[in-house]
């Protein structure tokens, strides 16, 4: 497992963006065959190459929505009712999801990377970036925007590229 590099990640960005997020739209529109089926399997290489605990990104830049349950079980954690909680650290988006007011997290440890509510964190956190969560038809269009910032989902892609890439039109 690697360190993620931002320069690199950057970099390999601005050159692939366009490419990638190219056959992001076709693969939704036209998935090439089987790539439900391998999909897991190259997450599984993906998380042998990515440490996350080295980018924390999504904590840093992205926001999870919490949902009711959510909120029930991390107030109570702090000793806050559901409301109180609300009011001191979410907003609502345009989607009138309840997401964070504030970035990077609250509950991000700037010193190691690591969530300091690790065991009751929001479902959206632990699931995330939701590489093989649903069909690729169901999900290109969430990778789309998670590419710019997760380079889990970056790698995620890269290596669909290169296996499909020359099969789709
Ligand atoms: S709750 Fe934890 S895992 Fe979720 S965004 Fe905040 S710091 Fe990251
Ligand atoms: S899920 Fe993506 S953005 Fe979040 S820490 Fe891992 S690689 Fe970084």
């Amino acid at each position: 497992m690697q360190a993620v590099n931002f320069r690199s990640f950057a970099r390999k960005l601005s050159i692939h963006r366009k490419a990638f997020r190219s056959f992001l739209n076709k693969s939704e529109k036209n998935p090439p065959r089987g790539i439900d089926k391998i999909t897991p399997l190259i997450e599984k290489e993906v998380w042998a190459e990515v440490d996350c605990l080295s980018c924390a990104n999504c904590c840093k830049k992205m926001t999870p929505t919490f949902t009711k349950q959510d909120l029930k079980r991390i107030s109570a954690h702090f000793n806050q009712t559901p409301d109180e909680f609300r009011k001191q650290w979410l907003q609502k988006d345009k989607n009138k999801d309840l997401v964070n007011k504030n970035q990077p997290c609250q509950f991000l440890n700037l010193k190691d990377n690591k969530c300091s509510i690790y065991a009751i964190r929001p479902v959206d956190c632990s699931g995330f970036p939701h590489l093989s969560k649903k069909k690729w038809t169901e999900y290109a269009y969430i990778h789309k925007q998670n590419i710019d910032y997760c380079p889990a989902t970056y790698k995620l892609v890269e290596k669909m590229v290169e296996r499909f890439g020359d099969s789709i039109k």
